[in-house]
């Protein structure tokens, strides 16, 4: 068996394209969706990611502005540009890359992000909305791609077994309750790095979502024949064949793709997603901030 690759890049410029015409509307009342990315430090991979938002922006027609500051920067400092960003009325969404330096206590900079300029949905006040079942605001973005990416290939979620394996804030436990949610009526199951049997609990799956960030962790001899596989997992292996130095590989052995029915590639599948879903939660708390 060959399985459907899900094409994250074709999806997500889907997704923007259909965000043209929110943002055109939003042109003519003389509002320009306006997301400000804050970066900290100088980790290549992190300027990678920035640059993909930058750009996504582009495509869009939605105005960026990037805050780059030094991996020396206080976390006082840090608190105080997104203080600046939250009052300027022309700023509709704010994100700050993520890692920041060790010494710089993350949630108390994502706390301190408006919730309602949230756009990565991180926020405490935006992860509990999604607790109590509230899906209609900023949700996070790789979660909210991953829902996007299984409701644009038509896969039927209701009633499936979904393993998520990862509980992180930022991937494994919002999804889990994406999945969960009336509506999508999967049967969850959270697995972790304390789990015990994961090849057995993975051949009971129907649906898996694997957030673990180690390289082809999932063998090919988990997957139930036929299993939709989504790959999170985004891990730079060296390869000194390559100009960059490195390749980009999933949480998911790729000869998975033998048994599967469906599976999203690495790189090209939840990475383009997110990012996608990064644009409409910026169009989505532009026309928020008009209510
Ligand atoms: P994290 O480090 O916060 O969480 C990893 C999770 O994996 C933890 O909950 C841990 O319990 C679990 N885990 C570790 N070892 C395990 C094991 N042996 N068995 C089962 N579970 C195990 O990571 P994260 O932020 O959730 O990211 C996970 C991966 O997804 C990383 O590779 C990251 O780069 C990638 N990621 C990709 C995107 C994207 O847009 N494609 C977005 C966010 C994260």
């Amino acid at each position: 068996m060959s399985a459907t690759i899900l094409d994250g890049k074709e999806l997500g410029r889907t997704i923007e394209k259909d965000l043209i015409s929110r943002i055109d509307n939003l042109k003519k009342l003389g509002i320009s969706p306006h997301l400000a990315v804050v970066i900290v430090g100088d980790d290549p991979a992190s300027h990678v990611y920035v640059r993909n938002k930058e750009m996504a922006c582009n495509r869009c027609g939605i105005t960026s502005t990037r805050i780059d500051m030094s991996s020396k920067v206080t976390e006082i400092e840090i608190l105080e540009i997104v203080k600046k960003l939250n009052l300027d009325d022309s700023i509709h969404g704010i994100l700050v890359q993520s890692p920041l330096p060790s010494d710089i206590d993350e949630s108390l900079i994502i706390d301190a992000i408006s919730p309602n300029k949230d756009v990565d949905g991180f926020h405490k006040m935006n992860l509990g909305s999604l607790v109590q079942g509230n899906t209609s605001g900023l949700l996070p973005c790789t979660p909210a791609g991953i829902m996007k990416m299984l409701e644009m290939s038509g896969y039927q979620t209701s009633g499936k077994n979904a393993l998520v394996i990862g509980r992180s804030r930022i991937v494994g436990m919002p999804i889990s309750l994406l999945l969960a949610q009336r509506g999508i009526d999967s049967t969850v199951t959270i697995s972790h790095s304390r789990t015990k049997n994961l090849p057995n609990i993975c051949l009971q799956a129907d649906l898996i979502i694997a957030a673990i960030g180690s390289a082809d962790f999932v063998k090919p001899e988990w997957i139930k024949p036929g299993a939709m596989v989504i790959d999170v997992g985004i891990n730079r292996i060296s390869d000194s064949t390559r100009k960059s130095g490195y390749r980009l590989t999933g949480d998911v052995d790729p000869n998975a793709a033998n048994i599967a029915g469906w599976i999203s590639p690495v790189p090209g599948g939840v990475g383009p997603m997110t990012i996608a879903m990064l644009m409409s939660n910026t169009v989505l708390a532009t026309e928020q901030s008009l209510r």
